[in-house]
């Protein structure tokens, strides 16, 4: 009986088959006992041949699943393997060390989608109509509004046929579209064995600019390190306008010529038709896209065409990072300080963070870019670790816009009861009246108001998720809705605890403010943007063209509204509550509602008329909001890594969110209470000399390690699971790791069903 620690591991034979469910055991040999590490590559013989086959180590551990005697042991390591399949899996094995979930999570994470139908014909759409009447039928669709009809419409003038992928990807037109078209007789889909690229494509190719000096400079000195081969990382501020695109362009064309590829990440809010478009100009068929539009087995697709060499370059979110594609030469990052770039589900890895491990093995270049730079990148840009450019001016001309800020107090004492301060209201009295546009603000969904009793302060909350139900008024007196499980209820006429009859919602949500203003101004048209409104991909384009084309005055919604478009006829912004996102319990509020603000009233102004921006607030003074008025990144930085360095925040320190789920709140709350100390003993008592964190890592005044909590989440129960948190923070990112391992290991040894531990590094939210 073999009685030593860790002789057993799991292996996974072939990552490309779906096996990949179903690891191997194999005993570890004597000799390679302290070699082996999760993620290696090693030779097993396999199946009743014994023949010797490639696998990867998912697992180690000293628990024999099977009968030890019939126990195969594997032969040897592969050493220093450089395949792209090793490549991956190395990927996947730091993405698990790093962010903590299992090796087949990981795996999963990093492997394109595997197509559930083998399907190895390609499709086509073609025209099945003549060309008039696909341009009547383009007529009436632009008529009512079907955006994305209009587009696909709009190709098959053009063209007679188009790749099916590209109906899907590039243009965003969803299969319920085609099909209706196909039903109305005006396309066919077509298709055909082999047809790998059938159409080439209508050369519209976009002239190159000629770069500005601050450009070229970029551009020189990112490949002059490249070419040295000493590729870095990147940081390029820049406010919208200013030239980064043009710049990413320039970088990708020079790596293409070279003979590698380039990963365009963009978040998936801002992957609009016009940016693609723009890449699709200058790059032709070699480039592709990945995004949530597409089928698995059109992401599947689009990956094997990485892995076969027939496109250069992929732009997509988070998820394009892993593009198969042989070998990288840049990764760009753009709105690099986007939220949506941490992944939610576990392993909660960070597309920066993973990029930058994703160009150290392909030896490649990372260009990170934003107008309002992560405070985390702009710190290591500061302390050297990024290089940072910046790039100063507006190409496209509009001058900054004028910002008032407006104390909500002041407003009140003075007798302004209503949501509009009065010089919100008499701006956009003034821009109605010279038929400019108007966009107003507001960091919430919905009708989020939440209902509550003002005779004794009884809020009505989710029965299963214990948040705050929202009111809304669609049908018979309204009713109220959870929106983390979907329940609803009726809206109470009477408070159910006192029975009084003034319980009523807090009026802030954007149909509110869009009833308000129409009571206000009389005629005026609207349109309204909100988590309510854009269920659908469609629905969301077809709002933006509706306001672009004028067919409204004012334009209100949430956070949607500042990111990623261009309003040329806008010349008014309002932010109704800044404090919406100033007061979240959260470290990052500050520079979440710096960042806001400053896309917000970046807003105004874009074309030829000059513009304005009113800030309402309770907290005039706080310094997210002044810097944001004043399009300061500087002065926020500044004020805000102070901050961080003395509490011990990121970027300063990190910091580890241990999240624990349980169907029953006492052993919830139990398993939260030992973990925590289990965490705080392993420090306490640190193993060896190198145990402990020094001090005098950050220039903070952070303490070695420390334990906050554990906790109820804000959010304390969703649909009936509990959820409890504590926080480990330290100035050295290893120790946190070891902490994961330490709790990991606990968590196999106590092998519960009910309850669940989930990591999240330098958290992007509380939970
Ligand atoms: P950003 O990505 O920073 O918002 P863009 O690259 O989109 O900026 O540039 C803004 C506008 O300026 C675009 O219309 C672009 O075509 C134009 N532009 C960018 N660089 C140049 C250049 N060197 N010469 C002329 N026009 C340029
Ligand atoms: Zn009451
Ligand atoms: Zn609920």
């Amino acid at each position: 009986m073999e009685e030593s620690k860790e002789c057993y591991a799991d292996v996974i034979v072939d990552i490309s088959h779906e096996k990949l469910d179903r690891p191997f055991q194999y005993r570890i040999p004597e000799r390679l006992r302290d070699k082996l590490e999760t993620g290696a590559c090693v030779t097993v013989p396999f199946g009743n041949g014994n023949k010797l086959l490639k696998a990867y180590v998912v697992g180690i551990g000293n628990v024999c699943k099977f009968d030890p005697a019939r126990m195969k042991e594997i032969r040897g390591i592969v050493q220093g393997g450089t395949g792209a399949e090793d490549k991956m899996v190395a990927l996947a094995a730091w993405i698990r060390k790093n962010y903590g979930s299992t090796m087949i999570q990981a795996l999963k994470v990093v492997l394109p989608a595997r197509r559930s139908v083998k399907r190895l014909e390609h499709r086509t759409l073609q025209r099945a109509m003549g060309r008039e009447e696909i341009i009547s039928l383009l007529g009436e669709s632009r008529r009512k509004k079907q955006v994305a009809k209009e587009r696909l419409l709009q190709e098959l003038v053009e063209q007679e046929s188009i790749p099916y992928e590209w109906v899907t990807g590039k243009l965003g037109v969803s299969a319920q579209t085609v099909k209706s078209l196909e039903r109305a007789g005006a396309v066919r889909v077509i298709s055909t064995q082999a047809l790998r690229n059938p159409v080439s494509l209508a050369a519209t190719r976009e002239q190159k600019k000629r770069l500005s000096d601050a450009q070229r400079r970029i551009v020189e000195e990112v490949m002059g390190d490249f070419e040295s081969g000493r590729p870095d990382t990147y940081l390029l501020h820049g406010i919208t306008g200013s030239g980064k695109t043009e710049v990413y362009m320039q970088l990708v064309s020079e790596m293409v010529e070279r003979g590698r590829q380039a990963i365009v990440l963009i978040p998936e809010i801002a992957l609009t038709y016009q940016t693609l478009l723009r890449f699709y100009n200058r790059f032709g068929d070699r480039v592709s896209i990945l995004n949530s539009n597409l089928s698995p087995g059109e992401k599947y697709d689009q990956c094997e065409r990485a892995r076969n060499g027939e496109i250069d370059v992929i732009i997509g979110p988070r998820s394009a990072l892993f593009a198969p594609f042989r070998n990288i030469g840049l990764i760009i990052m753009d709105e690099e300080h986007e939220g949506s770039y941490k992944s939610e589900a576990s392993p909660k890895y960070h597309a920066r963070e993973t990029a930058i491990q994703v160009a150290r093995l392909h030896g490649a270049s990372v260009l990170l870019g934003s107008a309002t730079p992560s405070l985390e990148s702009y710190y290591r840009a500061e302390t050297g670790e990024y290089k940072l450019f910046t790039l100063k001016e507006r190409l496209t001309g509009g001058e900054l816009p004028k910002v008032h800020t407006i104390d909500l107090r002041r407003e009140l004492k003075e007798g302004n009861r209503s949501i509009f301060s009065r010089k919100l209201q008499e701006l956009l009295a003034d821009r109605l009246s010279r038929g400019e546009q108007s966009i107003l603000f507001l960091n919430r969904r919905g009708y989020a108001g939440f209902v509550s009793c003002r005779a004794c302060g009884h809020v009505m909350k989710c029965p299963h998720c214990d948040v705050s139900l929202s009111e809304h008024s669609a049908g018979r007196g309204g009713f109220l809705m959870c929106h983390y499980c979907g329940y609803q209820e009726p809206k109470p006429g009477t408070c159910p605890i006192c029975g009084s009859k003034y319980i009523s919602g807090f009026k802030a949500g954007t149909q509110q403010i869009e009833e308000k203003l129409r009571e206000m101004f009389p005629g005026v048209r609207t349109l309204r943007m909100d988590g309510d409104t854009t269920r659908t991909k469609d629905s969301y384009e077809r709002i933006l063209s509706a306001f672009m084309g004028g067919e409204a005055d004012v334009l209100i919604g949430t956070q949607m509204i500042v990111k990623g478009h261009d309003f040329p006829r806008v010349t008014l912004v309002g932010v109704l509550a800044a404090d919406l996102s100033l007061s979240v319990g959260d470290y990052r509020a500050g520079e979440k509602t710096f960042q806001l603000l400053t896309q917000a009233v970046g807003r105004a102004g874009r074309g030829d008329l000059p513009g304005e921006a009113v800030i309402q607030t309770y907290q005039p003074d706080h310094y997210a909001v002044v810097h944001a008025a004043a399009q300061n990144y500087g002065g926020f930085y500044k004020e805000e890594i102070i901050y961080r360095e003395m509490m011990g925040y990121p970027p300063a320190a990190h910091m580890l969110a241990v999240q624990i789920f349980a169907r029953a709140q006492d052993r919830g709350q139990a398993l939260a209470d030992s973990l925590a100390s289990l965490t705080r003993r392993n420090f306490d008592d640190p193993p060896g000399p190198e145990g402990g964190c020094r001090p005098g890592e950050t220039q903070g005044t952070v303490p070695q390690v420390q334990v906050i909590g554990p906790a109820p989440a804000s959010i304390g129960r969703i649909n009936d699971i509990f959820r409890f948190v504590f926080y480990v923070k330290c100035a050295k990112y290893d120790k946190l790791v070891q902490t994961k391992d330490l709790l990991e290991e606990e968590m196999q040894k106590r092998q519960s069903a009910d309850e669940l531990v989930q990591f999240d590094f330098n958290p992007m939210n509380t939970m």
